[in-house]
């Protein structure tokens, strides 16, 4: 006899059982979308001198105190300062040096003018500016440290890497980036009906999608696939395979076989090994069969072969686990409220994962249902982008009622389930 655990009490489970990864090196030009793998801290102020943001005249300030349209003030030019040029001196009262965009501001100087609001001459061979307006000290000049402060945290370990902080890495000169090496996961396919993808089609046989599906998953999650293929329903089959699958990753994922038919050989294969069995029944649908268990530091998820519960399988535990190895602090799937558009009336006393496209309409969130009534099919998943949760034990649920969405495709997590 199974007993059901609920899916919240599954997933500690999983994470009780979790440790942290470990950390490599890879090359900047490497490591976009891989994860952090050390807290990124400010190393240098950055600027890391006052510098012009536009460009323009760097001048004293009070040199422009009677500046105005019809009162131009006329500065001499004494020199440029540009990324190759660099004006030595100090600037004295009623001079300008010309500066470019990000150029270091000049000794004697505490403000910019804007280009657009000069005019240049020359005259007796010497260059002038000639500025309409007054400048106050200290503008348009971009402080040292304004943007980053030396020593200030800027990006937790365990965040992906997006462009944006590809930027700031490089600003620091990573030449190369800690991040976490991806976890493992190997993906079995149990199923004596199972084709490859590669073979015709024949009568009672399938392709084997699962693999693929999984694969996909894997990567979304920032893990390592290694694809074990196909294997036959024989427990010997069976059980070779994990056991070989063990020496190749951390993480062994299973699919079909883990329910009570005759040919379901992964409970036995658990007992076999003599794995710790985490749980075996969870109070939802689907793939209520949904079993995990450990051997020493290796964890086994045996996924249901029906592919919609072995999709949601995937989502609400082996991605959590796959997190913690990240070290990632936030290991639950992100949530949203949005509005359910169907009727779901039908009382149910396990909780529901209901595969569904998350949109906005008219300024809200909405949550479409996808191919609700049928769970083992795989068109429905083209369109998933999020799962809605309907909790067991209701009476049913409205079309307009508000309902909690988990986020498949967001890489933040959350820390806590709902
Ligand atoms: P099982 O969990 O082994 O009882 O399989 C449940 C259903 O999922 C059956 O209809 C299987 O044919 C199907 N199935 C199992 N494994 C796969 C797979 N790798 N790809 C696609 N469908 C599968
Ligand atoms: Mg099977």
């Amino acid at each position: 006899m199974r007993k059901p655990i609920q899916v919240e009490e599954a997933i500690d489970r999983v994470l009780e059982k979790s440790y942290e990864g470990e950390i490599e090196y890879v090359s900047i030009e490497n490591s976009f979308h891989r994860v952090l793998g050390q807290d990124i801290t400010a190393t240098t102020d950055v600027p890391g001198f006052d510098r012009s943001p536009y460009d323009g005249y760097a001048v004293w300030a009070a040199s422009t105190e009677a500046a105005s349209a019809s009162n131009p003030v006329v500065l001499e030019v004494v020199g440029t300062q540009g990324a190759d040029s660099v004006w030595k001196e100090s600037l004295k009262p009623f001079q300008a040096v010309k500066i470019m965009t990000g150029a270091a501001i000049p000794e004697g100087a505490n403000a910019v003018i804007m280009k657009e609001l000069t005019q240049e001459f020359r005259k007796d061979g010497k260059t002038y500016v000639q500025i309409k307006r007054k400048v106050e000290a200290g503008e348009n000049i971009s402080r040292i440290g304004e943007d980053m402060k030396k020593g200030s945290l800027l990006i937790e370990k365990g965040t992906v890497i997006t462009p944006g902080i590809s930027a700031v890495l490089a600003t620091f000169g990573y030449h190369y980036v800690p991040v976490m090496k991806s976890p493992k996961v190997v993906v079995i396919a149990t199923g004596s009906e199972l084709l490859e993808v590669y073979k015709p089609l024949e009568k009672g046989k399938i392709h084997n999608s699962n693999t693929y599906m999984l694969q996909a998953q894997i990567f979304r999650a920032h893990g390592e696939p290694i694809l074990y293929g196909i294997v036959k329903d024989t427990f010997q089959n069976v059980f070779q395979a994990v056991t070989k699958a063990m020496q190749m990753a951390d993480i062994i994922i299973t699919t079909g076989g883990v329910s009570v038919g005759d040919f379901d050989y992964i409970p036995k294969v658990y007992e076999h090994l003599q794995a710790q069995v985490l749980f075996n029944k969870i109070g939802m649908r689907p793939g209520s069969v949904t079993s995990a268990a450990v051997v020493g530091n290796k964890i086994l998820f045996g996924l249901s072969g029906n592919p919609s519960a072995c999709y949601v399988g995937f989502e609400l535990f082996v991605r959590p686990y796959i997190r913690a190895m990240l070290g990632q602090k936030n290991c639950y799937l992100k949530r949203a409220r949005a509005i359910l558009t169907k009727d779901f009336l039908k009382p149910n006393p396990f909780t529901r994962f209901v595969r569904a496209k998350l949109s906005y309409h008219d300024g809200k969130l909405v949550a479409d249902p996808i191919g609700r009534d049928k769970s083992n099919i795989v068109s429905s998943l083209i369109h998933t982008n999020s799962l809605i949760v309907l909790p067991g034990g209701s009476r049913g649920f409205q079309a307009g009622s508000e309902v909690n969405v988990l986020l498949i495709e967001d890489e933040e997590g959350a820390s806590s389930w709902l």
